[in-house]
């Protein structure tokens, strides 16, 4: 992905009029075009010196698995100095919806989560998250049956947070009106808690949905499950909620991966009720997918007895289902594989 500064920096380099840029720009975004070559109304001559100078593309597929009824596929990436990138494309209820990664791993390092076994390797670039998105709507073009890429979700690798500009950056290039043009209430970002990111992301004007990973409802568990709850304890991380429903009148989703055993009890749900009953709150149970660790996935009849619970305690909470569990889905897991030489 090439953003127009970038393009309009290579055509003026060029000597070539201000015109060839929306031209170039709306090649790659709508387009999306993976070699100039492909912009048949450039001379052949400018597309061989833009070749020379830029590349549309910032990642290479390098392997994708898919589920066989086609709810699910996931690719797996290399940026050009060699990281593993996941993104994911779900096809549900009439929506095709791409989970992006934001990092190349994750310094949060969550205690059922693969990509934080990688650890933080780099941020990604703006160019390379969305391209994890035009990777997809291409996919979709070749598939001839009229779909288009409906919502992102920053649920990959990685914090987004601790990626903020990058991940700001990509929400407006997906959102132009002008490029891909993805409505903003189509796209929505989720933290494990940074509550400046909370904050910062509640001044923005573009009107994007946040989601909370939450995972515990009671200090000493989060501080086990989400490291990162020692820096931003849940009382932080509900205030900053708080100012953000205050400041945008906007919802916010919580997550919450059900451990068996784990966070699934009665206490538990107690304590998640507690926080969670309120106008423009609402919670998603996710069944653990299983990554090899310490955890087990607790069976759909414990996840729908918990869901219950919670409605009676007056949450408003859904379940979700993840299509994705047999080709690995869960952020990490493929590039975690690929890291381990297997
Ligand atoms: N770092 C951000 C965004 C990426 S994680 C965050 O944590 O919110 C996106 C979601 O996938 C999180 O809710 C995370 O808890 C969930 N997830 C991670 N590993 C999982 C697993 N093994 N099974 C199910 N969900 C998982
Ligand atoms: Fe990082 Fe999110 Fe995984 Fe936690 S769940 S390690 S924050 S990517």
């Amino acid at each position: 992905m090439l953003d127009q500064e970038t393009i309009a920096a290579a055509l003026a380099e060029l000597d070539q009029p201000a015109y060839r840029t929306r031209q170039v720009y709306e090649a790659v975004t709508r387009g999306l075009v993976t070699s100039f070559d492909d912009i048949t109304t450039l001379p052949r001559d400018l597309r061989r010196s833009l070749a020379e100078r830029l590349s549309p593309l910032t990642l290479t597929d390098v392997e994708t698995r898919a589920v066989p009824d086609g709810t699910a596929r996931k690719t797996l990436f290399a940026t050009t100095d060699g990281h593993p990138v996941e993104a994911v494309l779900m096809q549900v209820s009439g929506r095709a919806t791409v989970c992006v990664s934001t990092q190349v791993g994750c310094a949060v390092g969550c205690a059922f989560c693969a990509s934080g076994r990688l650890g933080l390797r780099r941020d990604l670039r703006a160019e390379e998250i969305v391209d994890q998105v035009l990777h997809f709507a291409r996919v979709l073009r070749a598939d001839g049956r009229g779909r288009h890429v409906t919502n992102v979700v920053f649920m990959g690798m990685g914090e987004p947070f601790h990626a903020y500009d990058q991940t700001l950056r990509a929400c407006r290039l997906l959102n132009d009106p002008h490029g891909f043009g993805l409505a903003a209430r189509a796209i929505s970002v989720s933290t494990a808690g940074v509550v400046p990111g909370i904050d910062r992301f509640a001044a923005e004007s573009l009107q994007l949905n946040l989601a909370v990973s939450l995972h515990a409802a009671t200090d000493d568990l989060r501080d086990e499950l989400v490291p990162l709850n020692r820096t931003y304890p849940l009382g932080a991380v509900f205030s900053a909620c708080e100012r953000y429903v205050r400041r945008t009148r906007r919802k916010v989703l919580f997550e919450y991966v059900v451990l068996r055993g784990v966070n699934d009890t009665p206490a538990q749900a107690a304590a998640l009720a507690q926080r969670l009953r309120r106008p423009l709150y609402h919670l998603n149970l996710i069944a653990y997918n299983e990554t090899g660790g310490r955890f087990s996935r607790p069976a759909p009849g414990e996840v729908e007895g918990l869901r219950r619970r919670l409605e009676k305690a007056g949450v408003s909470v859904t379940v979700r289902t993840s299509p994705g569990g047999e080709i690995e889905a869960a952020c990490g897991q493929l590039a975690l594989r690929r890291d381990a030489g297997c």
